[in-house]
This record gives C-alpha cells, structure tokens and sequence, in this order.
C-alpha cells in the first residue's frame, strides 16, 4: 500500500491521512511535518528550510528529495506509507518514482475560496498535531486541543497573506501532478466538498 494523497492546502490531507494512517498501519511521511520539526528544534535542516517555510515557498527539490530519499530507506515503509505534501514539482515526482512504485494518488479537489476560508481559520495543536477550525471544528475549550489538551495556534504559514502565496505556488508547481498521475493511470479524484466523513467513505471505497 504505497499511497500519495495531494491536494492544495488546507483540503484536508492530514486529517485524512490520519484515518488511512489508523486503517493499514502504515507510516504517514509529510514533508512538511518533517521541516516544522527541524525548524522547531533549530537543527541544521531546520535552519536552511526556516526562511522558505515562513514565507509560503517551496524548499529547493534537491534538499527535498534527499530527505524522502532517506526516509523511505527506513525499515518502516516496507509494508507501504502514505506520502503527504510530497511531491509538489515534477521533479520531485520523477524523482519519486526512481525511488518506488507509487499504487494510488489520491487527489482532494477543494476550490481555492474555499481554501482561503479554511486556511484562515486553521488552528492546529502544538503537540499531537490535530487540526481544528475556529467556527467549522471548534475544539471544547477555545485554543486547547481535545485530545492531548496541549495549546492550538495558529501556523505562520496560515496567515492569509502567505495562504495566498501557498496557493499561486501549488497552482503553478503542483497542478501539473494531476496530469502527470493521471496519464500513469493512477489518479482519483475526491470532492473536497464532502467533508470529513463523506471523504473518508470514499477513500474507503478507492483503497478497499
Ligand atoms: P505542508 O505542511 O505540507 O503545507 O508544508 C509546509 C511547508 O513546508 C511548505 O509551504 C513548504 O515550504 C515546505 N514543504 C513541504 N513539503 C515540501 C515539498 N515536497 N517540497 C518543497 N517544500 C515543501
């Protein structure tokens, strides 16, 4: 079970990586988990990537690569994974198929005003990682995360001016994925309209 899921940000790939992540017992691999992480604890991956991170941009493919590059050598992906937020260029997608054989993407279609709405509303728990919304997904207390009671904040990159600079670069370095996935007979598309549970039905159906 070697999965992708893609989709611009804010359409709700974590949450459903989450449940594929509970279902099969594979390792859920986001880049963009993995950068958050070096740049919190100021390592050295975290100090080069830190500046691309806070303004929206994507950090160079190379450096990309070589981390995904690494961690699918670890013995934890035998079995499958699910890659979130990787690959966002072609490059990277060619990349990535010299590396494995991917089985599935799996593409959240959500339209870009309605990214806006979500993005800007975004809180996210510092510790375990769960997304709330604050009028659509209010956690019980206000800036505290149900499950682990740890604080919520709001991402740098959440911000409305760098949501917008998130989505003109997914736009334009992302998109063109969709067709490259779709002539290797492996795209399906979901409607991100369907919320939480109607899209994790139809993952359900997809993945078996
Ligand atoms: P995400 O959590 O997937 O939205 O990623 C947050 C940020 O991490 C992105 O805005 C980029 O700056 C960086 N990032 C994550 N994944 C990639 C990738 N595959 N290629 C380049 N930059 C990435």
């Amino acid at each position: 079970m070697r999965v992708l899921v893609l989709g611009p940000p804010g359409a709700g790939k974590g949450t459903q990586v989450k449940f594929i992540v509970e279902r099969f017992g594979i390792p859920h691999i986001s880049t963009g988990d993995i950068f958050r992480q070096a740049v919190a604890k100021r390592t050295k991956l975290g100090l080069m990537v830190k500046q691309y991170l806070s303004e929206g941009k994507l950090v160079p493919d190379e450096l990309t690569i070589d981390l995904v590059k690494r961690r699918l050598k670890k013995k934890d992906t035998w079995n499958g994974f699910v890659l979130d937020g990787f690959p966002r260029t072609l490059v990277q997608a060619k990349a990535l198929d010299e590396m494995t054989d991917i089985d599935r993407v799996i593409y959240i279609k959500v339209s870009p005003k309605e990214i806006v709405r979500r993005l800007a509303g975004r809180r996210t728990c510092l510790s375990c990682k769960a997304v709330y919304h604050i009028k659509h997904n209010k956690p019980r207390k206000e800036g505290v995360c149900d499950g682990c009671g740890s604080p919520l904040r709001q991402r740098d990159d959440d911000k409305e001016d760098t949501i917008r600079d998130r989505l003109e670069v997914y736009n334009r370095q992302t998109v063109p994925l969709l067709r490259y996935y779709s002539r290797a007979g492996k795209l399906v598309t979901i409607d991100g309209s369907l919320g939480i549970e109607g899209i994790a039905e139809e993952i359900r159906k997809v993945l078996g």
